[in-house]
């Protein structure tokens, strides 16, 4: 389907660009969707932003995309409404009806400003109206200034301003009487105080108006305000995101921009409401970082889950192709092994047609196979009805898929010439499952068949039984090696000669 994607960003700002070009650039399929509303649209050159001081914030974003679509990046105009949480995937609709989904969430939709309700503000907003000192500060510095307060956080506004000019005025009716204290601090650097209440601003040849409550006019060159942050978030309201107590709640992320939820990640004003073009990148380029890593994860993990079930669909076909495979007779090491031990619970991991289990279960034992495969577990239940003898066949892979603890735990030839075959997990499953004072026993090939001593080139090596017992890397107050060897037995070659094997033992005790 064409609107499957790896990753969705949303918006197209200086954060959302930077992330799509971190996951374009990772060759992930991605979908930029914009309402292409950014935040400094009001104004037409930016600041505080290396390499590109003085630049038209569009240029930048023009720029930005051109960049991002040289990578394969899909940049699509719409507004997200809604995200729901589907399973292994992400739903997004947009207002106009249309529909996406993604493994991954970058949301970098920035902030709205709600300035003080003011007429003629909105007008001037990016122009004699500004918010940021360090993006437009320089440009008026030495003016006069005013600073309509909005918050008590304005105080600190007022307090950057006076660096640019020694001409400020400070209106301050929004944040009501100032105290003794903070008034005699602005006083002190000179700052002006008007109480009245701003009733509107009006551009004029000379300058900006500001109009207040007691008929005065006050001319500036510019005035700085803030907005309470509007961060728009109500599309995302489902996925129920861990939110800061910054002003405007802001979503929760971490340095790399991952939130409380494991498929979503976020930067830029969204994360931050108070960052700039040159944060809102980093924390855009961490992020789509970010959204790549945990889909390389992702992909090795399925990847893995996908083997497993074919190499299970491999063995059960490889037993389908056969009327049968072994012999049917226990091995020879495991008989003489066990012939010494009291019978208890047994559990042989891969027990094929059932050759050992039968034979545990003639001698006394409690004994329960389990095989990948579907064919050699009937066959193998056959083979103990036709011995008339009580034993139970499991299908599935490995230890995992039986319960409990036994007295016995064997893995007998589990070898495959797989490169990945999790010989070393399987074995240390395998031993999880033995109970206190309970013995694993592993009989593996210690080398090839002398008639087939030419494996293929990526087969895993074959090791000795010490090499083994190195690699189980078992605790060794929990584990007490009692056999730890090579023994030859007798065989017989495919063409009928008389041959040796190698068989490894490797015998281990639980102590605990
Ligand atoms: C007037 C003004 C001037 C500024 N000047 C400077 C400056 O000189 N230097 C500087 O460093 N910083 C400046 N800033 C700050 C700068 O605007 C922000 O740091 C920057 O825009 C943050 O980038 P962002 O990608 O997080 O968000 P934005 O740039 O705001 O991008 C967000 C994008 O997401 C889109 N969007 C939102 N909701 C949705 C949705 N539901 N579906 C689809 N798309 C959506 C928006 O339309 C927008 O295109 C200025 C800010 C203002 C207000």
């Amino acid at each position: 389907m064409t609107n499957e994607w790896d990753a969705v960003i949303f918006g197209g700002g200086a954060a959302g660009l930077s992330a799509a070009q971190m996951l374009g650039r990772s060759r992930r399929r991605v979908l930029v969707i914009d309402a292409g509303m950014p935040r400094n649209r009001f104004a037409d050159h930016m600041h505080g932003v290396l390499g590109h001081d003085g630049v038209d914030p569009a240029a930048l974003l023009a720029r930005g995309r051109a960049e991002a679509e040289r990578y394969g990046v899909v940049i699509s105009v719409g507004t997200v409404d809604e995200i729901a949480d589907d399973g292994d995937r992400l739903r997004i609709s947009r207002s106009d009806g249309r529909v996406d989904w993604a493994r991954a969430l970058v949301i970098a939709s920035g902030v709205r400003d709600d300035l003080p309700d003011v007429p003629g503000l909105r007008k001037e907003w990016g122009r004699s109206v500004l918010h940021c000192p360090y993006c437009h500060g320089w440009e008026v510095a030495g003016q006069r200034l005013g600073v309509l307060a909005a918050s008590p956080a304005s105080i600190h506004q007022i307090e950057l301003v006076r660096q640019l000019s020694d001409d400020v005025t400070a209106f301050t009716a929004a944040v009501g009487p100032l105290g003794e204290a903070v008034a005699g601090r602005l006083a002190a650097r000179g700052v002006a105080i008007e109480p009245a209440h701003v009733r509107e601003v009006v551009r004029r040849d000379d300058g900006l108006a500001v109009l207040t409550g007691d008929g005065a006019e006050h001319v500036v060159d510019a005035l700085f305000t803030g907005g309470e942050p509007d961060l728009g978030l109500g599309f995302a309201d489902a996925l129920r995101l861990t939110r800061s107590d910054q002003p405007g709640a802001p979503i929760a992320a971490d340095l790399r921009g991952a939130t409380s939820h494991p498929r979503v990640f976020a930067a830029g004003n969204a994360t931050m409401p108070f960052a700039n073009v040159p944060v809102a990148m980093g924390t855009g380029s961490m992020a789509g970082a970010a959204a790549n890593a945990m889909l390389a994860t992702e992909d090795f993990d399925l990847a893995v889950a996908q083997r497993t079930v074919l190499r299970d669909a491999e063995w059960e076909a490889r037993y389908a192709a056969e009327d049968r495979f072994w012999s049917g007779r226990v091995n020879a090491s495991v008989a003489a092994i066990v012939a010494d031990l009291t019978p208890g619970r047994a559990l042989d991991v891969g027990s094929g047609e059932g050759g050992d289990v039968v034979w545990l279960a003639e001698h006394g034992w409690d004994a329960t196979g389990v095989d990948v495969s579907a064919t050699a577990v009937r066959r193998a239940a056959e083979f103990a009805a036709s011995r008339d003898v009580a034993a139970t066949f499991v299908e599935g892979d490995g230890p995992a898929a039986v319960d409990g603890r036994f007295d016995l735990v064997l893995a007998s030839f589990l070898h495959s010439w797989e490169p990945d075959f999790p010989r070393i997990r399987m074995l240390r499953e395998a031993a999880d499952r033995v109970a206190p004072g309970g013995l694993l026993l592993v009989v593996s090939h210690a080398a090839p068949p002398p008639w087939a001593r030419e494996a293929p080139a990526h087969a895993p090596a074959m090791r000795t039984p010490a090499e083994e017992l190195v690699l189980l890397d078992l605790d060794p107050e929990t584990w007490s090696p009692e056999i730890v060897e090579v023994r030859q037995r007798d065989a017989t070659a495919p063409d009928g000669t008389a041959a040796h094997l190698d068989d490894g033992i490797l015998l281990l005790r639980r102590l605990r």
